[in-house]
């Protein structure tokens, strides 16, 4: 049956003369591989550049085999800054990534598309920085690993004194129990607070916080190992994103 969806763009290449073949995580049917036959050649159909990151429409056949025929595509958003700004577009091909990376194929989940959506349509006026803990403490909770920042995992206390964060254990742990976790590292009651405000708060109220740079630089260090020892992703850009001489030759040009 003919099907229409949006989807984002995550990675493609070219296939034989005039087609491409690429990777798109679509809001129904989740990350999906597509062909897109004739797509250099002059197609009404293909009206999209299909540039990595970008939202579409499409119209395809899903298929029981691996490569699904897209026979439409047409950009709904193209996010400019993608082009315009290298802080922004190394945390949107961040996103990008890691759904191209960490999500399973055809395993449909909407909550995550809308992150993906949220996330991209934020960064055009948020701080690059903020928009990828953001991101990624959510990706994180709504696939399915949820990080627990509320309570002690193990006693289940409520937290009166110092802090501890174990990234194999997933999660916070309390000053009696941190001695069960050989990884359990102190973190600042901001940090935590940070990162359990960023779990239960949706778009646009989580971009309200402002966290000292001390503590962003913890929460991003502390996602970086989580990353790395749960999903294997180990590509996380260096922290902070932003520099100041690059975005300047940028916009000068
Ligand atoms: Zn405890």
């Amino acid at each position: 049956m003919i099907e229409k969806d949006l989807g984002f763009v995550l990675r493609r290449h070219n296939f034989r003369e005039t087609s491409i073949i690429a990777s798109l995580f679509t809001r129904k049917f989740g990350k999906i591989s597509g062909i897109f036959k004739g797509f250099y050649t002059p197609k009404k159909e293909f009206s999209s550049s299909l540039s990595i990151g970008t939202l579409n429409e499409f119209i395809f056949y899903p298929k029981k085999r691996d490569i699904w025929l897209v026979s439409f595509a047409d950009c709904v958003h193209d996010y400019p800054y993608l082009r315009q700004n290298l802080a922004k577009s190394k945390a949107a091909l961040t996103f990008i990534n890691i759904i191209e990376r960490t999500m399973q194929p055809w395993d449909s989940n909407a909550a995550v598309f809308s992150l993906v959506k949220d996330s991209l349509d934020f960064l055009a006026k948020e701080k690059e920085d903020k928009m990828l803990y953001i991101f990624l403490i959510k990706y994180l909770t709504l696939s399915g690993l949820k990080p627990q920042f509320n309570k002690c995992l193990l006693c289940h206390d409520a937290f009166a004194g110092t802090i501890f964060f174990s990234v194999s254990k997933g999660g916070l742990l309390c000053k009696e129990c941190q001695h069960h976790a050989p990884d359990a590292r102190r973190i600042s009651k901001e940090t935590s607070s940070s990162l359990l405000y960023i779990q239960n708060n949706d778009f646009p109220f989580v971009c309200r916080l402002h966290p000292t740079r001390g503590c962003e630089k913890e929460i991003y260090h502390l996602l970086h190992s989580f990353l790395a020892y749960h999903l294997e992703f180990d590509a996380l850009p260096k922290f902070p994103l932003g520099n100041s001489w690059k975005k300047t030759a940028i916009y000068a040009g």
